[in-house]
């Protein structure tokens, strides 16, 4: 096989030819490390690669293997981490000056699993600045591009993770998603992505946003495979206070049931209020068609309705902002990454604290950190913050009350398909619209998954989100499943298989 058709497997292919030695590890994380020499130039996932430890992770998984080793399921498959993973001994900058130089000590918890399960680290991708953002173009480090069309943004802040997954340099990688940043790229770039039940998956290491809407889940090209890799990374963890302590949701065996169309009886609900005015045509036009699939399969559709979601981004940019403000204020000078001395006048903690900070942190997570402060602030708690947590609970009975007629929720990921760069840059608001769809889920702790629902008629990808209630992650993955299914029959393959050939832009210039 040669290296591009390596690249062009599904992990979960993968892990059969590896398990019968039909290929090496070494050989399948080589063709990915030629495949980002051959197209992160343009695309620009990754802001670090390591092939040295990727390759010696492949070999002993390799020589392991052929020693005649049981290995778990995806060993020898190569991974991207989002750069908002703690990796020991190796640089995690999460997308920010104030971070440049910053050598962790300790492993990530999902990464000590990766790590556990075998799975090669092929690199660091690139991130919207301490994961704010929803296009990547707030990475301190320039943009990635949607390898669909490289004058548009891939979704943010976990842009380099789907890009990455999209532009076939990794077949799985790791994000985080605290507002959308899991879903939204997958949606943007053709890919699937999955925020799991707040609590499922460790925070350890994951350095924080906002803490009680942050979670690590899976970026894969199928549901299957992000089921395998969710299967890998979740779990209780001891080191994280808000870790669930049950054994991982059956997601495997849910994605393989749901493959096979098997959702008979499952009911799934619309939510009026995501969709309709301000969302593009051909996204509403997509969605529609993924639901007569899955009526097509047997799963009972109706209308649900969730009045508080129209509160939801408003309450979200109020949480989110004090949260992310309290947890930034670790960055100091004094405890990690960069430290800049004053321009002039005496040189104190407060005055290096302020020029770090004023070097370090771009404009977007400036505004965060003001905001949040303003919001927490004594004479404005109660109006701001407080009210904003008391549409928290609204949003969490919203989808109490759905659970007691369906099983599932279902919505378009995103109002838009991928955007050009520079478009929403200079207007924040049209930035945070993005995620009216993504952000509810976060703020009920609830799981989510973006599935591939097709092109709209601008020719890019719109993505197809399905909700289910806490800890029931694996109806996301039969959902999905069986919707996957359906539509790769329609097609004729995965949606991937559409997508202009990267090589080509190359040659042409691309956008840059
Ligand atoms: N785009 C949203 C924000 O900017 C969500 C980010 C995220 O999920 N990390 O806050």
């Amino acid at each position: 096989m040669s290296a591009t058709d390596l690249t062009r497997l599904n992990a979960a292919e993968m892990a059969t030819l590896l398990a019968s030695r039909e290929i090496s590890s070494v050989e399948l994380t080589r063709a990915h490390l030629a495949r980002i020499t051959q197209v992160d130039g343009i695309v620009h996932a990754f802001l670090q690669t390591l092939p040295e430890v990727a390759l010696r992770e492949a070999q002993t998984a390799d020589a392991d293997r052929a020693a005649g080793e049981q290995l778990p399921t995806l060993a020898g498959v190569p991974i991207a981490v989002k750069d908002v993973l703690a990796t020991k001994g190796l640089r995690t900058t999460c997308g920010s000056r104030i971070l440049e130089n910053w050598v962790p000590a300790y492993d990530a918890t999902v990464v000590r699993k990766l790590r556990e399960a075998r799975l090669p680290v092929l690199g660091k991708t690139n991130m919207d600045e301490f994961a704010m953002g929803s296009s990547t173009e707030h990475s301190a480090y320039g943009p990635t591009l949607n390898p669909w069309d490289t004058k548009r943004v891939p979704g943010g802040s976990g842009g380099g993770s789907a890009a990455a997954v999209g532009a076939f340099e990794a077949p799985l990688a790791l994000g985080s998603d605290t507002g959308g940043s899991i879903r939204q790229p997958a949606a943007l770039t053709g890919t699937v992505g999955v925020k799991p039940t707040y609590g499922g998956v460790s925070r350890y290491g994951l350095v924080a946003m906002a803490s009680s809407l942050d979670q690590v889940g899976p970026c894969a090209r199928t549901v299957l495979d992000a089921a395998l890799l969710h299967e890998v990374i979740g779990g209780h963890d001891p080191k994280d206070q808000t870790s669930l302590d049950a054994p991982v949701p059956p997601v495997v065996a849910a994605a393989r049931q749901g493959l096979s169309g098997d959702v008979r009886g499952l009911r799934v609900g619309v939510v009026a209020e995501l969709g309709g005015r301000g969302y593009q045509r051909g996204v509403l036009d997509r969605f529609e068609e993924a639901l007569a699939s899955l009526e097509g399969l047997g799963m009972s559709v109706r209308e649900v309705s969730c009045p508080s979601f129209k509160f939801a981004l408003p309450a979200y940019y109020l949480i989110m902002p004090s949260e992310a403000s309290s947890n930034l204020a670790r960055f100091d000078a004094m405890r990690y990454g960069i430290r800049v001395a004053p321009a002039e006048g005496p040189v104190t903690v407060e005055t290096v604290m302020a020029a770090t900070r004023a070097a370090g942190f771009g404009d977007e997570v400036k505004r965060r950190i003001m905001l949040g402060t303003y919001a927490l602030s004594a004479g404005y708690y109660d109006a701001y913050y407080g009210s904003a947590q008391k549409v928290r609970t609204l949003v969490q009975r919203d989808f109490e009350n759905a659970w007691e007629d369906v099983d599932v929720l279902i919505s378009p990921t995103t109002p838009t398909t991928a955007f050009p760069l520079g478009d929403k840059l200079d207007d924040p608001l049209a930035m945070y619209i993005q995620d009216v769809a993504t952000i509810p889920v976060n703020l009920a702790g609830i799981p989510g998954i973006s599935v591939p629902g097709g092109l709209a008629e601008d020719g890019l990808p719109v993505g197809v989100q399905i909700l289910a209630p806490a800890r029931a992650d694996a109806y996301l993955y039969q959902v999905g499943g069986a919707l996957e299914a359906a539509l790769h029959e329609k097609w004729g393959g995965p949606l991937l298989d559409q997508a202009p050939a990267l090589e080509t832009t190359t040659q042409e210039g691309g956008a840059l």
